[in-house]
């Protein structure tokens, strides 16, 4: 007898378990398989623990404004491991949170490695088990390049891996990842290097964003170093690496390379092929909007569906085919558009809806109409670390309807939420303009733009 379910998540990531969670709640016999850790990559070696570091980060940012308010305080060497350690230990309460709220709505928790065996049937653990309904939500892991001696180096997990600080660090990459962490380790004492193969890191962000990115890691952040390509590693008899460039220049006595050159999903080893979905050319699932895919019966949730790779997206799509399918809403989907998105740079990076550059590719320049300030935050102007912080509209039309709200400074990460809410209702700068201040803040210059 195999056991069957109502819904079934292959993956007990953000995706699988809120999808899983939601189904429950409306009475169906919901299951998650696992093959890892409970949470899946954003709770085990993503955004919990990376945001934990960049508190870390931010303590330590904090520790060297400190003499400037009349602070007496000195910093001394930074201890890798106990942060690690309390990190850790945070991410096993979130553990059992998880576990408690399975328990809760009803849903059942299956530690694995599930395999397809047909388009209802996987298995796990040497069991059959059928579900009417069967969600992928697999993720996705880091991408090691094709290069000689790539082995020695590691990857984001392998970051969230370390006991120790290394005394000199390569972040090779240009998204979030790389720039996250090599944030994190130049605030927390690394001689960082940030490699990036073309001209600036996270290329997709309007300009204004990683200009002032730029503009702040010269000032105070990892070395920069553009239009490098690592074209071969070799491991000294000391332990060092050196990278050889495809410039012919060279970097040696790095203790630690960082690989953050994007993501590949995990549908090469599950036997998707019998069940005959769809994959594009780099393995993600292809799904409509309402998270279908070509199968009958067969859904993808999160970062292996391809699209907007961030927790809040899987969790939402999740939860809504669970309506879906479970509380007789037929037209529940996630609405793909206007994702907020916060990059935990130094400092931080918010944006919703389109840069300046997609704006005028879609309205066409005469329509696009921009608001554009920079001003040194109070948190660092009274220190020798003074730095700019830029903020951006982007709005079209004779209403000058925003489309686009863009910023990098202080507090942009908590700032960016509620001014997602206004873009997403459709206001307008008017609508900003008659917002009264809340002063003095960073965030108020979004309602004071000229
Ligand atoms: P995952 O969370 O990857 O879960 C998939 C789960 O499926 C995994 O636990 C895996 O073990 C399991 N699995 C895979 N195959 C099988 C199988 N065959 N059988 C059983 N189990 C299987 N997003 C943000 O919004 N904010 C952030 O700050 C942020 N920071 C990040 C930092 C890093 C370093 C990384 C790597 C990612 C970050 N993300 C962030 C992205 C976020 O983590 C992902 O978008 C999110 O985890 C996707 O959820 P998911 O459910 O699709 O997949
Ligand atoms: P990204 O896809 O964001 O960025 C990877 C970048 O690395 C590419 O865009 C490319 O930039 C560069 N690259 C690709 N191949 C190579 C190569 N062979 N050598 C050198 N550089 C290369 O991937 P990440 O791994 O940074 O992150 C994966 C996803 O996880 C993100 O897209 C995001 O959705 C999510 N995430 C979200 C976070 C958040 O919300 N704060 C934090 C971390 C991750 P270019 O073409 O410019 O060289």
């Amino acid at each position: 007898m195999s056991r069957h379910y109502d819904y079934l998540s292959i993956g007990a990531g953000s995706g699988g378990i809120a999808s899983a969670n939601r189904a429950a709640i409306h009475g169906a016999k919901a299951a998650v398989i696992e093959a890892k850790a409970v949470g899946g990559t954003c709770v085990n070696v993503g955004c919990v623990p990376k945001k934990v570091m960049w508190y870390a980060a931010h303590v330590a940012e904090a520790v060297k404004y400190a003499p400037s308010f009349g602070f007496n305080l000195e910093q001394g060497q930074y201890d890798w491991a106990t942060m690690v350690k309390n990190r850790e230990a945070y991410i096993e309460r979130i553990h059992g949170g998880y576990h408690r709220g399975f328990q809760g709505n009803g849903v059942e928790y299956i530690e694995g490695f599930a395999k397809f065996v047909d388009p209802h049937t996987v298995e796990v653990n040497g069991e059959r088990i059928t579900a009417d309904h069967i969600t992928i939500a697999t993720g996705g892991r880091p991408m090691i390049p094709d290069v000689p001696g790539a082995e020695h180096g590691i990857d984001s997990d392998g970051f969230f891996a370390l006991t120790e600080q290394p005394k000199k660090v390569a972040v090779a990459g240009a998204g979030y990842i790389a720039v996250e962490i090599a944030g994190v380790f130049h605030a927390l004492g690394s001689d960082t290097h940030l490699l990036v193969r073309r001209d600036r890191p996270l290329r997709d962000f309007d300009r204004t964003l990683t200009d002032g990115l730029m503009e702040r890691m010269q000032q105070d952040g990892p070395t920069l170093h553009t239009e490098t390509t690592i074209q071969q590693v070799v491991k000294e008899d000391n332990g060092k690496l050196t990278l050889h460039f495809t410039n012919g220049e060279q970097m040696t006595d790095v203790d630690c390379l960082v690989w953050a050159i994007g993501r590949v999903p995990a549908t090469d080893n599950i036997n998707i092929e019998c069940t005959g979905v769809d994959v594009d050319e780099a393995g993600y699932v292809r799904t409509d909007l309402f998270q279908n895919t070509n199968v009958q019966g067969i859904y993808a949730v999160g970062d292996i569906t391809g699209r907007a790779q961030l927790t809040p997206v899987a969790i939402k799509a999740g939860r809504q085919l669970a309506e879906r399918l479970f509380n007789n809403k037929p037209n529940a989907h996630f609405n793909y558009e206007n994702i907020p998105t916060v990059v935990f740079s130094h400092p931080t990076i918010g944006t919703v809806g389109l840069s300046e550059e997609d704006a005028i590719v879609k309205y066409g320049e005469e329509q696009v109409k921009v608001y554009k300030s920079s001003f040194a935050a109070m948190y660092n102007a009274v220190t020798p670390h003074r730095a700019l912080s830029f903020f951006k509209l982007v709005c079209v039309g004779k209403e000058e309807k925003v489309v686009g709200i863009h910023g990098i400074g202080e507090g942009m990460d908590e700032i960016l939420q509620g001014f997602a809410v206004a873009l997403n209702m459709g206001a307008t700068k008017a609508d900003l303009d008659n917002t009264v201040a809340l002063h003095p803040t960073s965030a108020e210059e979004f309602v004071t733009l000229r």
